[in-house]
């Protein structure tokens, strides 16, 4: 098997590619990763994997003579790259919609002229919008509230309008928040367990009454992978974990993991029009490709935790960029 790997050095891709080399996946088949190495993106993610051979282009999704090049060779595609932080979509949109919304039309597009090409777009839980009591199964209609979730919706519609019109192999995923090792700074998780290394508050925003679902990145992966090889033409797959907590219930659980209280938080102004809550019902990857999450939520944050204090030399350069 020929795989591309989109933003192969960002959070998620990194981790996928990990865990393509541990299954032994790699031993059958050759791994191109494509990544413009942004701020979010970067090798560090990936030097542990340099003796594989994995061949790595840095690239945009939007240069549609390279992407045809690497689309040729390739016989399954997963879409990570994208633009991914919700407060600098609100800063700064432009990106988005060229990154998320072009570049993966970009691919699509080269798919097209390689029509036996698998391709799996990997999009969020944050194209439903914000639910109040209950839980979105896949057919909910999409009504995305930031510049970021926007982008992804449209995304996600253009990749199944390609899927229909022209016939082609594309899947969605559609997963909840992800934490784990390797996630950029300024992510929540991060940027709080790198705060209070360094000493610092946590900047929360509003009352801290949010709510998200969150899944270990490795689940996360795992069931990728499981909707790469058994997931169905056109079908859109949530993929979530049940573990619903309040940013401020986040944020309680990681002071306590650093013997710290609440006087570490500071309350700061809210993002513009913040969601309330995400909820993703998630009975159809369980019962069609038997997927289900394997970490502890609590087990998973000490985990990640102790990444962070063990690897300051990878979260150092880039918080301080
Ligand atoms: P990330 O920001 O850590 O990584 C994105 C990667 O894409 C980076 O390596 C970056 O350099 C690369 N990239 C950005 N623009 C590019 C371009 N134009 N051309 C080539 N590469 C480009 O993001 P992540 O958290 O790993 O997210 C990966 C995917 O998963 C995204 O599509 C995101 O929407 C989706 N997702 C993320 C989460 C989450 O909690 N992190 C949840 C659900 C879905």
């Amino acid at each position: 098997m020929r795989l591309l790997i989109t933003g192969a050095a960002g959070f998620i891709g990194s981790r996928f590619v990990d865990m393509v080399r541990r299954q032994h996946q790699v031993s059958t088949s050759t791994v191109t990763l494509l990544d413009n190495l942004n701020y979010s993106g970067t090798l560090q993610n990936l030097f542990e994997f340099e003796k594989l051979k994995y061949e790595m282009v840095r690239g945009d999704i939007c240069d549609s003579s390279l992407v045809s090049k690497l689309v040729e060779t390739a016989d399954l595609i997963i879409h990570f790259a994208a633009e991914t932080h919700v407060d600098r979509s609100i800063k700064q949109p432009a990106n988005f919609v060229i990154t998320n919304v072009l570049g993966t039309q970009v691919l699509l597009d080269a798919v097209r002229e390689n029509p036996k090409v698998k391709f799996i777009h990997v999009s969020t839980d944050e194209v439903y919008g914000s639910i109040a009591e209950g839980a979105w199964d896949e057919n909910q209609p999409l009504d995305p509230n930031s510049p970021y979730s926007a982008s992804k919706a449209a995304s996600d519609l253009i990749a199944l309008s390609y899927a229909r019109t022209y016939n082609l192999d594309i899947c969605v995923t559609r997963s909840c928040n992800n934490y784990g090792s390797n996630q950029h700074p300024e992510k929540l998780i991060p940027l709080f367990i790198t705060n209070l290394i360094e000493g610092k508050k946590l900047p929360l925003y509003g009352d801290g009454k949010n709510v998200r679902e969150w899944i270990h990145v490795e689940d996360n992966c795992r069931a990728i992978w499981e909707v790469a090889m058994h997931g169905k033409k056109s079908e859109i797959y949530n993929i979530g974990s049940g573990v619903e907590k309040s940013n401020l219930e986040i944020t309680k659980l990681i002071l306590d993991e650093f013997g710290l209280g609440e006087e570490m938080i500071d309350f700061v102004p809210d993002r513009l029009n913040h969601d309330y809550r995400y909820s993703l019902d998630t009975t159809k990857i369980r019962s069609e490709l038997s997927f289900s999450p394997q970490w502890d939520f609590e087990e998973g944050i000490r985990s990640t935790i102790n990444w962070y204090r063990d690897n300051p030399m990878w979260w150092q350069p880039l918080k301080n960029l």
